[in-house]
């Protein structure tokens, strides 16, 4: 789906058809990354725009359910990792619509060493390039987690989810004046996000927006 990529993915295409990676049906004539039946059937968020501390806004396009959250779960944990770009064009239009920019360059909120050794790759930043690509801006890795802590999806209260991720990242250079646009894939209850944001306005960030493919209810 990239540029210059053509000749690969419809090589790519010959042996993997493509599906739509929410139902996982093979994909007409017409039709790319997800069908037209998904389009009319995803949960989408009846209120996409979400606050926090630190951040001016964000928006999350899909509530964690259904369809929207078996396909995660595979972009997660199933290696489906060719699925970046469809959400990334997906993120990019809700970013376009329900964001104020202009926005120096798109970040993302890092795994730890040791989970990205684990799983191969950063669901998060292959989500943040894949929408970066499509906004036309710049991705520059400015955050690093220092700490491994256990997943945010074991951890029901938000007191706990705030407790698991404080001092856990830190920025890697001076930021002063950037305006900044930090994307995750799921947004719960905003702690991450939040630290996050925190985290990039103590390094000098004029603005920080946040994005996320998913909300969960509690997150409102
Ligand atoms: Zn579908």
């Amino acid at each position: 789906m990239s540029r210059g990529r053509g000749w690969l993915n419809r090589l790519a295409d010959l042996f993997f058809p493509p599906k739509c990676v929410f139902c996982r049906r093979l994909l007409r004539e017409g039709e790319t990354g997800f069908c037209r039946g998904c389009r009319q059937k995803l949960p989408w968020a009846d209120d996409p725009v979400f606050h926090g501390p630190f951040f001016d806004a964000g928006v999350a396009p899909l509530r964690y359910e259904a369809m929207a959250r078996d396909s995660l779960l595979r972009y997660k944990f199933g290696g489906m990792y060719r699925y970046a770009d469809v959400y990334g064009a997906l993120l990019a239009v809700s970013i376009a619509a329900e964001l104020e920019g202009p926005f120096d360059f798109v970040t993302w909120v890092p795994v730890s060493r040791k989970r990205k050794r684990r799983r191969g790759y950063d669901q998060a930043q292959l989500l943040a390039a894949a929408a970066a690509e499509r906004l036309g801006l710049p991705l520059r890795g400015v955050l690093e987690k220092t700490i491994h802590t256990p997943p945010q999806s074991g951890l029901q209260e938000a007191d706990q989810r705030r407790a698991n991720v404080l001092g856990a990242y830190r920025a890697t250079e001076d930021l002063t004046g950037c305006r900044i646009l930090l994307i995750d894939d799921v947004v719960t209850t905003g702690a991450t996000l939040s630290e996050c944001a925190g985290v990039l306005r103590q390094s000098g960030a004029a603005d920080v927006s946040c994005a996320a493919l998913l909300q969960t209810v509690r997150g409102k």
